[in-house]
């Protein structure tokens, strides 16, 4: 029985370690060592004359300027690190206090931190805020010496801080703190004169004359000033966000020149944001202050409520800053900063307003760090850390999340353990995986067709629920999937992308009806508020649908309307190039290297868009744009091809031009369309696949080949359907047997693979009639696309069937009910069923070299009991395998005998492939009525000698 026990991690802001307050203090001047140290307790015999090793232990020494400490012994590095910093904490007697003043207290902080930032001491400091003091000295005429009081409210962490404990509300609220400022410094007023009406500051008494440095080194009248690329973003929806060039003298203080293109004409009423995405960058929001008499007002409202109500809302800069901005504003990269004594500038492109859009959305936030905006896709699947690139799902998920101001993502971890798997019936089992049919899957074109953990042989496995709260701690969305997996963060992960794929529609695809949200939502294990998720994503919605102009967005309409693209033909791409034979498969890593273009129709302009020199993707678990993914399965490697797809949302486009105007140009003048070259560098394939090439000669898979021709001649098959045909491999080499098959057929359920085995099979089989070759008696192929669980009366009767290393790749019951419908319905004369022998694996696994590569943390937690595939959802033992087979003969009225490919039968641990072939009775056959079910199966590729030959009258 299973028992399930919960084990509740909800994230929550770790407190410090010792070793980051150590850093916190000492910086690089903290040196640790750490040496290994026999653990003599442990040691077996004391007697004993030779050393013996007992468990190695490590102990570190912590070096600072002031003392020396040594921790105690550990197993893990980290941990004497960390025990040495809390051993030279408590020495040195730096635990942090937390501040936690009385509101009077705080008051005073406030007054006295003033005062420090006054002072004369503080005009040569490098901290940020004295390269403002500085230029406000600069400043000529009535405003020499005045100090914004906007800027002192955010450039000083310190003013932050108390403000908080005056009034909590401050932390969220900019206008607050300038409020206490003004407060505050009408405290001091004997030192400081403060501005109500100009929000600024100014020093009562001038400074001492040497401590202001004139900049004489500078060759004094000579002004160079600089030229800074801003971008500006209207307030209004309906226009643009352009780039803008400001000028600043070299005398002259920047905010006054941002604050004379808002509008305001001088610093003091620019309203500066918290820094944009890197907490190292400057790019920070400009908008003119609101007037004084509305703060109250402004502080109150609730910006999600107040959205349509105020028309000087500048929704795309409140949502890029995560702050309520009114008015035009203007988004920078400039300011003071800790490093330099001069003003640091950088030129913020249309490029870089794109890309934080782009980096809000989950997809968006996966092509980011992908770097491979044109290319890459969220995947559909978390199958394997190793086969994973680009963010984590977990990672992006916080992100995200912090993006949009909702509280940190929960996690719940469940552990699950079972009994021994031994004892059940069908050990190594998978736990129990609620799953929605896989058909009906691959139709949302989302849920994991292959995200179920691999578990075997343990009897430990987690599962995860990730759950997201508002701010305010509502609950707006649960993933709560039922898949165990071996290892937490695989559950974790998975979690995550679940929750990542539903989100991506939710906020790509706002007009998407609530029925399909919710049907996606089931097969995701989402439950979630529309009410409070609309209310947390309002602005998203807008903004991402004005990421351009309508009018723009308009003619973008018109062009994805005029393209008419036919997604049920799998599409014939033209390939460059002689084919090597190395194609990739499902689960295979294909590396490509490519490069986008805008070209217009006709191929008249181009414009470079994007490119890579090496981009690496998991094979059919669309990890890439689908027009690419289908290029890629139809290449070899060293090919290449030409791709050209409709446009990719404009957005998308904007974050990867490098020329944005030159972009925007072709794209508002003509009808364009992306053209990709890519060419195919390497497969990696599936650690089964190298498993299996390495270890065996032939490989197993050829070796499966020539097992069933011995059998298609030894019973003079003239016609076989392969069950679960993939890219044809079977099929393919059938062709170049001479046997007795004139009729072969395919059934599988991924469209992809069955395009690559019609491809291949076609082009065998015409150039077989083009030389007239005789060895292949083959008249008729066809390719159907469908679940080998359902019936087709179509392939009633066939001489023989096989099913090569399928069924481990479908649940369990499955499988069961595959058995039982091909002998009862489908009645071969013979059928090979070929699947994993589970207990070869230690010998698989104990020599590849290339596991080498993988993930050592995977390796390690994996050891011997690891499927060989990923997206294998069981796999047996002889004894499991004979018992399923014979049980399954004996209810049909089939016999059976047990064969293999790879190792041999006599000597431990048997064949590596264990193989099944039935045999009907055929004096019970007639019995059997082929029953007319109508058709199951959708002819995805045909072809028929008669229709090519000429015809004979
Ligand atoms: N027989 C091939 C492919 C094996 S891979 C070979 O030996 O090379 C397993 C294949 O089974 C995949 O192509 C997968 O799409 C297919 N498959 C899994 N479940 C299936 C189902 N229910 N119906 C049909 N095909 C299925
Ligand atoms: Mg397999």
């Amino acid at each position: 029985m299973e028992t399930v026990k919960s084990t509740s991690n909800a994230t929550k802001k770790p407190p410090m370690t010792p070793k980051a307050i150590i850093h916190q203090r000492f910086g690089d001047k903290a040196i640790y060592k750490v040496e290994e140290v026999q653990d003599l307790t442990q040691n077996g015999c004391p007697g004993l004359a030779v050393l013996q090793k007992g468990p190695c232990l490590y102990r570190c020494t912590l070096l600072l300027p002031e003392i020396v400490v040594v921790s105690d012994s550990f197993k893990r590095k980290k941990d004497a690190e960390q025990s040495a910093a809390e051993k030279a904490i408590e020495k040195l007697g730096i635990r942090q206090k937390e501040y936690k003043p009385t509101i009077l207290e705080a008051w005073d902080d406030l007054t006295s931190r003033l005062a420090f930032l006054f002072a004369n001491e503080f005009l040569s400091s490098l901290h940020p805020l004295s390269g403002h003091f500085r230029a406000a000295l600069r400043r000529e005429g009535h405003f020499n010496g005045c100090v914004p009081v906007s800027v002192i409210a955010l450039y000083d962490a310190k003013i932050g801080n108390i403000c908080k404990h005056v009034n909590p509300a401050a932390e969220s609220n900019p206008l607050l703190v300038m409020s206490l400022v003004l407060k505050a410094a009408a405290k001091q007023n004997d030192m400081i004169l403060p501005f109500e009406e100009q929000l600024s500051l100014k020093r009562r008494n001038p400074y001492p004359p040497d401590i202001i440095q004139p900049s004489t080194d500078h060759g004094s009248s000579l002004c160079y000033g600089s030229t800074i690329e801003v971008l500006q973003i209207p307030a209004s929806l309906y226009k643009d966000v352009e780039t803008l060039k400001l000028k600043i003298a070299e005398t002259g203080y920047y905010l006054d020149v941002i604050g004379h293109e808002l509008g305001v004409n001088e610093a003091s009423n620019v309203l500066i944001s918290r820094t944009i995405g890197k907490a190292s960058s400057e790019l920070r929001i400009y908008s003119p202050t609101p007037k004084r008499q509305l703060w109250d007002h402004f502080s109150e409202r609730d910006v999600k409520q107040s959205i349509h109500l105020d028309e000087s809302l500048n929704e795309r800069a409140s949502y890029i800053s995560g702050q309520f901005v009114y008015g035009d504003a203007i988004l920078a990269s400039v300011g003071y900063t800790w490093k330099s004594a001069d003003l640091f500038h950088e030129a913020v492109a249309l490029r870089t307003y794109y890309r934080i859009l782009v980096n809000k959305i989950p997809n968006g936030a996966y092509k980011i760090s992908r770097e491979a905006i044109l290319a890459a896709n969220l995947p559909l699947a978390f199958t394997t850390r190793s086969n994973w690139r680009g963010s984590l799902p977990r990672d992006i998920l916080c992100t995200i999340c912090r993006f949009h101001h909702l509280s940190e993502p929960v996690f719940s971890v469940q552990l699950i353990s079972s009994v021994s798997s031994q004892d059940l019936p069908g050990c190594h089992k998978k736990l129990e995986v609620m799953e929605a049919d896989r058909d009906e899957k691959s139709e949302a074109g989302l849920a994991a067709s292959c995200g179920s953990g691999n578990l075997v042989g343990s009897t430990e496995a987690s599962s995860c629920e990730v759950k997201i709260y508002s701010k305010k701690q509502e609950l707006i969305l649960r993933c709560s999937p039922q898949e165990a997996y071996r290892k937490q963060t695989d559950a974790i992960q998975s979690a995550s992308l679940k929750v990542l794929s539903w989100l991506d529609i939710f906020l790509e695809k706002p007009d998407t009806p609530v029925e399909k949200l919710n049907a996606v939502a089931e097969k995701l294990d989402i439950h979630f508020s529309l009410h409070y998720l609309s209310k947390e994503f309002a602005s998203c919605h807008s903004v991402h649908k004005c990421g351009i102009t309508i009018a723009q967005a308009l003619k973008r309409l018109n062009y994805s309307c005029s393209g008419n693209v036919v997604k049920d033909e799998p599409a014939f791409v033209a390939i460059a190039g002689q084919s090597s034979g190395i194609t990739p498969s499902n689960g295979s890593l294909a590396s490509v290297c490519y490069s986008v273009s805008l070209v217009t129709d006709g191929d008249r302009v181009k414009e470079h868009l994007e490119s890579c020199e090496e981009f690496e993707f998991e094979v059919g678990n669309e990890a890439v744009l689908p027009d690419l993914e289908v290029a890629v399965a139809q290449m070899t490697v060293g090919q290449s091809s030409n791709v050209q797809t409709e446009l990719v949302p404009c957005e998308l486009i904007l974050a990867a031009a490098e020329d944005s105007a030159a972009t925007l140009s072709l794209l508002s003048s003509r009808s364009c369309k992306l053209e990709y070259n890519i060419t195919l560098l390497r497969v990696t394939e599936p650690l089964e696949e190298r498993m299996e090439q390495a270890l065996f000669s032939p490989p197993l898979s050829k070796q499966r080949v020539e097992f069933a021709v011995r059998h298609i001649k030894e019973f003079s098959a003239s016609s076989l359907v392969d069950f679960g045909c993939g890219s044809g491999s079977l099929l393919d080499s059938l062709l170049l047997y001479p046997t007795s098959l004139e009729k072969i057929v395919g059934v599988d359920i991924s469209q992809r693979s069955l395009a690559r085995a019609a491809k291949s099979l076609h082009t065998k089989l015409n150039s077989f009639l083009g030389a007239k070759d005789t060895s292949s008696g083959i008249k008729s192929a066809v390719l159907y696309d469908g679940s080998i669980t359902k019936y087709d009366s179509r392939l009633h009767g066939f001489d023989i069937a096989t099913c090569l290393e399928v069924i481990e790749h479908m649940e369990e019951k499955d499988a069961c009910l595959f058995g039982d419908v091909v002998l009862s319905s489908f009645c071969p004369k013979f059928l090979i069923v070929s699947t994993p022998n589970y207990e070869y694996n230690v010998i698989l696994q104990g020599s590849t070299p290339q596991s080498q590569e993988e993930n050592p943390d995977e390796k390690n937690q994996s050891q011997s009991c690891k499927f060989r595939n990923h997206d294998h959802k069981f796999e047996w033992t002889r004894s499991q395998f004979n018992h399923w087979a014979s049980d399954l003969a004996a209810r049909h009225n089939y016999s059976v005998a047990f064969s293999g490919v790879g190792g041999s039968a006599d000597t431990e641990p048997g064949f590596a492939s264990q193989i099944a072939i039935f045999r009907r009775s055929d004096d019970d056959y007639d019995r059997v009525a082929k029953m007319e079910f109508g058709h199951q199966y959708v002819v995805l590729w045909e072809w028929n000698i008669e229709d090519l030959l000429p015809k004979k009258e």
